[in-house]
């Protein structure tokens, strides 16, 4: 593999309004969401293939799980949301839970393709060699719609307020991980999720249970 310097460590507003402008044009006169209406996807589509080295004993299995590039299990109703890496300046679309309308927040859990910023390998990233690394892959979360925006591993965004209003510097900022590990299981992938959130909410009524006394149900 080979190291490539990121496009990241030369972030500057006027070069990311370029790299955005290179896969959108005209996005700026464009609604968002006709900019993600016509944009294309970024990551590689998923095969079955993939997880050939894998416990997967069928196909069949996959059947009714929407592939997409990760998910993201909603802290309010634990649904499980499929996440898309698009091209252009919303680059994982609008970021609602599609059962209960909640917006992505930090008690949400994803998988790697929505990496919290605060926990993100800085090196890894760095590293990435595949054509995507033209992208800028960080992005922060309108907290007001939920509209995801491209910005630079700062935080920074070519768009200072968002389509409803709210300045994007506002929003949580997450790293556009890989989706090498979604793509050799996503079962597991989902289930290490279901475990981890799982996990958190019995730390936290432990927690709870010590300090009052109860558990609250
Ligand atoms: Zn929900
Ligand atoms: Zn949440
Ligand atoms: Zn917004």
């Amino acid at each position: 593999m080979t190291l490539r310097p990121s496009v990241i460590s030369r972030s500057s507003l006027r070069f990311m309004s370029k790299v955005l402008n290179a896969f959108s044009p005209d996005f700026s006169d464009l609604a968002p969401s006709e900019v993600i209406r016509r944009a294309e996807r970024v990551e590689r589509e998923w095969d079955f293939a993939d997880c050939a080295d894998t416990d997967v004993a069928s196909p069949a299995r996959f059947l009714n799980l929407r592939y997409g590039d990760g998910i993201f299990l909603c802290c309010r109703c634990s649904h499980e949301n499929s996440l898309l890496h698009i091209q252009g300046p919303f680059p994982l679309r609008h970021l609602n839970c599609g059962q209960c309308d909640h917006i992505l927040c930090g008690s949400c859990h994803s998988t790697e393709i929505l990496t919290p910023a605060s926990q993100a390998d800085p090196s890894a990233a760095s590293q990435r060699s595949d054509a995507t690394d033209r992208l800028l892959r960080n992005c922060r979360v309108c907290p007001q719609c939920g509209l995801s925006h491209r910005t630079d591993a700062r935080g920074d965004c070519a768009l200072e307020i968002c389509q409803c209003g709210c300045p994007v510097k506002l929003g949580s900022h997450y790293h556009i991980g890989s989706v090498e590990q979604w793509q050799r299981d996503p079962i597991a992938s989902a289930q290490n999720l279901r475990d981890r959130r799982r996990e958190e909410l019995l730390d936290k009524a432990v927690k709870q249970h010590r300090r009052y006394g109860y558990i609250p149900s």
